[in-house]
């Protein structure tokens, strides 16, 4: 008997705009799609937090003993400036203006997107495919959908006729709105004249004589539209319809939209079961983005070394941080933030290190099975992290009881409460046990203050060899001593 079969996972479908019971197409398994990073630049913590979001997901998942295909893309073309359907390539641009070659930029912003994920202990997708990889697959999704009748062709580009869809079927269903509103909200961009409405979007567009990244087709030599790639992909790895899709909540219109559009429209089907959108991550009360410059990397807040924060947080901190609200809600990165959130990682994995020492009793004075219901409770409504953490600090309390004496567990009970925490603190949030590391730059930092004291006593009695000798092993393994009016500061190499 799997667990699944004795817990009822409910989500938040965005489809429907409520929580649905889960119920998998075919029984123990799941097809989850996950729209990845287009990668022109580093990717930045708000991407990181969908991404996350979407791993705590994955890992929960196949804790309850589902066997999850994961497919998560990397998008290496087509999606261009502005998301619009008019603009340079996202890539071809920086390519441009790094004068190197495109899929130069794709492997550099795909091997720094890996990195980050495997530091903040991302388990990876069972399948992470290309939208350059699979040309032709959507060259074949490009005829189905104009022998349908829901795409035309014009000087060599492809485009979806939504209105003609919407004849049929309803546009606008997953971002609940309305195509008659989006005709009255529609701007009209320079060059999209092919169009027969502002509303249609490019399937396939011819490439322009400067446009690099072109490939053949019937229409002509060009590329795919943006939201083509993901219905491609989708349905090749997991089917014509398949359980669950999830992105950003930016992602649902018109991307998500279009896909589904996209679907039905080629295979007379609504792709997915359960649409997830996972809310954004704001830095100073506003959307974190790219395109504003309004973003920390990754690198930046692990480093210490940005203008927004007092110091450097360690990876499972910045998990926590994430964890520590649903998924579906905005959250505001702040330092105030990080820094109760450290503090209340660090307590969580100092009452975890305390258990092996814990004594079992002939009898339990607390109900760890129904506290262990608990928890699962948390994740089956709609992957409820924060509610799950407030259990988590509940067995934190326990530990510190049960040392104490005040309270008791048998030698059962007490397994029960080791291996439930095991299980959502390591496999479900994904954390690691890194409590020291946590503060491992502060104790690095205490360490070089304890050479730089040592070296002005040196100097203070004359020993100019041990205090050169000081700095020069120092410098030696990359921590440069800086004599300034103020004293000594150093920095790390
Ligand atoms: P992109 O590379 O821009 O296509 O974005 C990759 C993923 O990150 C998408 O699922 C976006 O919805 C998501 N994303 C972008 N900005 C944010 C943000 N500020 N907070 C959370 N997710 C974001
Ligand atoms: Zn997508």
């Amino acid at each position: 008997m799997q667990l699944y079969q004795s817990q009822s996972l409910k989500i938040y479908n965005s489809l429907s705009g409520k929580k649905e019971t889960f119920k998998p197409i075919n029984e123990g398994h799941i097809g989850m799609y996950v729209c990845g990073p287009t990668v022109y630049s580093n990717v930045h913590l708000g991407n990181v937090r969908t991404f996350m979001s979407f791993d705590m997901i994955f890992r929960y998942l196949k804790h309850l003993g589902y066997k999850v295909r994961y497919v998560r893309n990397i998008t290496d073309a087509g999606h261009l400036e502005n998301d619009a359907d008019v603009g340079e390539d996202k890539i071809t641009k920086k390519a441009r203006l790094e004068q190197i070659e495109p899929m130069e930029v794709v492997q550099r912003y795909t091997v720094d997107f890996h990195n980050i994920l495997n530091t903040f202990n991302f388990l990876p997708p069972s399948i992470e495919p290309t939208a350059t990889g699979h040309i032709i697959e959507q060259i074949e999704l490009i005829k189905n959908i104009i022998d349908n009748g829901f795409a035309y062709v014009v000087n060599g580009s492809v485009y979806f006729d939504v209105h003609k869809f919407n004849e049929t079927n309803e546009y606008g269903k997953l971002s609940k709105r309305k195509l008659d509103d989006l005709i009255h909200n529609t701007r009209t961009l320079d060059g999209q004249s092919d169009k027969k409405n502002p509303q249609d979007f490019a399937l396939w567009k011819k490439a322009e004589p400067q446009h690099i990244m072109r490939w053949p087709s019937p229409w002509s030599d060009g590329f795919p539209g943006w939201h083509l790639e993901c219905t491609a992909m989708s349905t090749k790895y997991l089917g014509e319809q398949f359980d669950i899709h999830g992105g950003g909540m930016d992602l649902k219109f018109p991307h998500h939209e279009c896909e589904i559009a996209q679907n039905e429209a080629a295979l007379g089907k609504s792709p997915v079961n359960y649409w997830m959108h996972a809310n954004m991550l704001e830095l100073n009360g506003q959307r974190m983005s790219k395109s504003t410059g309004n973003t920390v990397n990754p690198h930046e807040l692990l480093s210490g070394d940005n203008k927004f924060f007092s110091k450097a947080y360690a990876p499972s901190v910045i998990r926590f941080f994430i964890a520590q609200s649903s998924y579906r809600s905005v959250l505001d990165l702040t330092d105030d933030g990080l820094l109760a959130s450290e503090k209340g990682f660090n307590r969580l994995m100092e009452a975890m290190n305390l258990l092996g020492g814990i004594q079992a009793s002939n009898a339990s004075s607390l109900d760890i099975e129904s506290w262990k219901q608990k928890c699962y409770d948390a994740m089956n409504d709609d992957f409820n992290s924060p509610i799950l953490i407030a259990h988590l600090f509940e067995a934190a309390k326990y530990i510190n009881q049960l040392k104490e004496g005040s309270e008791t567990l048998t030698s059962d009970d007490l397994n029960i409460l080791k291996d439930t925490l095991n299980t959502f603190v390591f496999d479900v949030l994904g954390l690691e046990n890194n409590a020291d590391n946590s503060t491992g730059t502060d104790k690095l930092s205490g360490a070089v203050d304890v050479l730089i004291k040592l070296r002005q006593e040196a100097r203070a009695n004359k020993d100019f060899a041990l205090s050169d000798k000081i700095r020069d092993e120092l410098a030696e393994v990359g921590i440069q001593l800086k004599d300034g009016k103020d004293g000594t500061t150093f920095s790390i190499q």
